[in-house]
């Protein structure tokens, strides 16, 4: 990342972020407690946290883009489950959260005392977020929450969730709130979905039954959580495509070691032209998208960057680790299917950055929109 490397202080972050990653990484299980303070420690859990609640003076996005990046090529899961709080649910309670919520959660999450979730995702409403049907019902100097929420990453971990609620049943999209909910909360219970990849992250379902949560924990306006949503799901997709990179030049590296030493009809799998070919098209590919998300960073940064610029940034970056990823089980052969190897435990928990943040398909519906379609 260009943005990083001409940032000499963003680029020494990342380096200890890397080293930070090796030591606390553990294979098929999230970090523990302990992790997560060393990482408050480190400034990594206060880099959306403003000075004053002893968050990570003087860190621009540079930093969480190193941040990420260093994350993300160690482990997909390890990056999902630290940007999660860190990058993607810890700015709500920043920039919409009241005094009170400042207080009571910013401290505790920069010194990685605490762990923030995002919950939009219901069992009936994903890619299309305004179908969602947990409600947010005021009484008296509280909102009480019914409803389930599913695939909430560090959900059965958190400490605090950030909740997206229907406090307008008839109004579609523009009938939704955002609420800081502690999740401790009476009449919330929690449980931990097994999944297919990531196992180093947390994933869970949610279900609240009449959880009170105080008025001065909503979050922003009231039935404008939407357009919060619309406002901060760009920088998310751009940190999502830092990971995707990552993944990207780590299966890279990975294939280019095998076909480089694997031997097949007296010469390397890669010197036959075919292979030679599909990798230089990748890596040509792989360039191209890195050149968009360094310039979205840029544009993250000066508050420039569009909607579609970061679904475009998204889109492809999910598609380019994927498409890497399979052209490296292919020419791993036989090994690429045994129990254990990196290439494929890359593949598997890389599938999943086609689907979330927004599937391709959204990414897609977002850029037509761009071209006036
Ligand atoms: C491991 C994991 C972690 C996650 N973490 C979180 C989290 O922390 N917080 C959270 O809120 N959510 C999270 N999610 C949920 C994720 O964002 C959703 O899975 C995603 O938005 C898709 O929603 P869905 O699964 O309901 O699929 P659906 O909405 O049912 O869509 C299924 C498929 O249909 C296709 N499709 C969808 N819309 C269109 C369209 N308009 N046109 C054409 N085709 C379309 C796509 O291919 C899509 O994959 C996570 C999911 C996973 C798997």
């Amino acid at each position: 990342m260009t943005i990083v490397v001409n940032d000499p202080q963003a680029a020494e972050f990342g380096r200890a972020v890397s080293q930070f990653a090796q030591d606390v990484h553990i294979t098929d299980q999230p970090v523990d407690r302990q992790a997560w303070k060393r990482a408050g420690a480190l400034g990594l859990t206060g880099l959306e946290v403003p000075a004053a609640f002893g968050g990570s003076a003087g860190a621009t996005y540079a930093w969480s883009a190193a941040a990420v990046d260093a994350l993300a090529t160690i482990s997909h899961g390890l990056s999902s489950t630290f940007t999660i709080s860190f990058d993607i649910a810890t700015p709500y309670l920043v920039a919409l959260g009241t005094p009170e919520v400042h207080q009571r959660w910013l401290p505790l999450l920069a010194q990685g005392e605490a762990i923030a979730a995002l919950a939009l995702t219901e069992p009936g409403a994903g890619s299309d977020l305004a179908a969602l049907s947990t409600r947010a019902e005021p009484k008296g100097d509280h909102f009480f929450i019914t409803g389930s929420k599913t695939f909430i990453t560090n959900g059965s971990i958190a400490d605090v969730i950030v909740v997206a609620a229907r406090t307008s049943p008839q109004a579609g999209a523009r009938g939704i709130s955002l609420f800081a909910v502690d999740a401790n909360s009476v009449g919330l219970t929690r449980r931990r979905i097994p999944t297919i990849g990531q196992n180093d992250c947390d994933t869970a379902e949610l279900f609240f039954d009449q959880v009170e949560v105080p008025l001065s924990h909503l979050l922003g306006t009231l039935d404008e959580g939407f357009l919060h949503l619309m406002d901060r799901l760009p920088q998310e997709r751009i940190t999502s495509s830092i990971a995707n990179l990552a993944q990207a030049d780590v299966a890279m590296n990975l294939t280019l070691t095998q076909v480089r030493e694997r031997q097949a009809f007296g010469r390397s799998l890669g010197s036959l032209q075919h292979n030679a070919f599909r990798l230089a098209e990748l890596d040509a590919q792989r360039s191209a998208v890195r050149a968009h998300v360094d310039a979205c960073i840029e544009r993250l940064m000066n508050k420039t960057m569009s909607t579609a610029d970061g679904a475009r940034a998204k889109l492809l970056s999910a598609r380019l680790e994927n498409d890497i990823l399979d052209l490296g089980m292919q020419l791993h052969g036989g090994s690429s299917f045994l129990e254990g190897t990196e290439i494929n435990q890359r593949w598997i928990d890389g599938r999943v950055t086609r689907i979330w943040a927004g599937a391709d398909e959204i990414m897609l519906h977002l850029i037509a929109k761009d071209l006036g379609l």
